[in-house]
């Protein structure tokens, strides 16, 4: 079985991805060839985002965001010690400071009422309101990365509300995220700039790196294709700002199209997979399944649940592992612990709700082509190993 089955996805559109790069392969344009602005004109529409801009990798789309905000030392940037390291390593790559923000233990992401203390904490240089970073004193609020961990949105009707009052950029993390919903409003369509990721694995993936940001001012836009392009002005020998060399490859966008073609059917399959799952786990185990709020829609990157322990996860991924059933812990360290931040002073115990999830979280195969069978398999070892109370 695979955790994420790519090439039931390929067989289904192998030729038109075959078609798309052989086009390719004529007209010659593999730097910021035609498919590019195609690509990011559904992508944009899809989302109902004014602007999109295809950069090299997920990592970069954030890299670029910040950069359009002159994110720069002295900055604090709040955001979720459970992610991906990309989320909080842009912000240090600037020379900004990351703020972590414990989550909500349902949805796993950025917890609004925390990050409301952290922005005080900051603010007074007082870290009895908030665990804050040492050497605070002279840090400066300035946005929050929010998360769409998994492929939840996070509560982006709490965050910008928060946002506004204290006057700081949102940015969105939809790496994970690109198709999920809150109320009817796309992931991409969030904060000022959203960022999506086009790395294989995630709902929207290319055969290689790739991402993308999307804005709705004409201004931020402006500043990200400069950015994409080595600070371009009138051209790319015409320089107005440091940026970086992060286009997306026009082979990454055709095979992108290509695969487009099919997301919205993939993300319907995706929620049934997740039904699926949730009839079995949710009611005859004593797993905690994924909470997703009404109103909610989820791209399902991920369907991560909890084990009571982390004994009772590494027995059930050992059962799972017996029959060729892959599992992952997304993810085992929580960003505040990873020695890369040690400098920032944080400690055990700083985000109780993120340490205690790392140590028992992990996520089931997930992607469109899962059958029942093979789900009726996981979840059956699964209420076996751990049975509604007694464990
Ligand atoms: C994958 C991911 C990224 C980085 O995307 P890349 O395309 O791999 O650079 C950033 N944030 C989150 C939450 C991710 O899952």
């Amino acid at each position: 079985m695979q955790f994420i089955d790519l090439a039931a996805q390929q067989k289904r559109i192998r030729s038109k991805i075959e078609a798309n790069i052989s086009a390719i392969l004529d007209h010659g344009q593999y730097i910021m060839g035609p498919e590019i602005k195609l690509l990011e004109e559904r992508l944009a529409n899809y989302a109902a985002a004014k602007h999109a801009i295809g950069c090299a990798s997920g990592t970069d789309a954030l890299l670029m965001a910040l950069m359009a905000f002159d994110v720069a030392p002295g900055d604090a940037i709040f955001t979720s010690p459970f992610t991906f390291i990309a989320t909080a390593e842009v912000i240090r790559l600037l020379g900004a400071t990351p703020v972590f923000v414990d989550i909500d233990p349902q949805t796993y992401n950025i917890d609004p009422a925390k990050l409301e203390l952290a922005i005080q904490a900051v603010k007074q240089d007082d870290p009895t309101i908030h665990p804050i970073p040492q050497n605070c004193s002279q840090l400066r609020p300035k946005g929050i990365v929010a998360v769409d961990l998994f492929g939840l949105p996070a509560n982006y009707g709490k965050i910008e509300t928060i946002a506004e009052k204290e006057r700081l950029m949102v940015i969105e993390d939809a790496a994970q995220a690109f198709g999920a919903e809150i109320e009817g409003t796309k992931a991409g369509a969030f904060g000022h700039i959203a960022c999506t990721s086009f790395f294989p694995a995630k709902p929207l993936g290319g055969y290689g790196d790739g991402g993308m940001c999307f804005t709705n001012n004409d201004q931020l836009f402006e500043t990200l294709e400069s950015l994409r392009i080595h600070g371009k002005g009138q051209d790319q020998y015409h320089n107005v700002r440091i940026g970086v060399n992060s286009r997306l490859d026009t082979l990454q966008a055709g095979i992108l199209l290509a695969k487009f073609d099919v997301f919205p059917e993939e993300l319907i399959l995706r929620q049934q997979v997740a039904n699926v799952y949730h009839d079995y786990l949710g009611t005859q185990t004593a797993i905690v399944p994924p909470v997703v709020p009404p109103n909610f829609k989820s791209a399902w990157a991920q369907y991560s649940i909890c084990a009571p322990d982390t004994d009772q996860r590494t027995k059930i991924q050992t059962q799972l592992k017996a029959a060729q059933i892959p599992t992952a812990i997304y993810y085992p360290k929580p960003l505040h612990l990873q020695t890369v931040f040690a400098g920032l002073g944080y400690h055990y115990g700083d985000f109780p709700v993120s340490e205690d999830c790392a140590g028992r979280i992990f996520s089931l195969p997930m992607h469109p082509y899962l059958t029942e069978k093979e789900q009726e398999k996981i979840a059956f070892i699964i209420m076996n190993e751990c049975p509604k109370r007694d464990c």
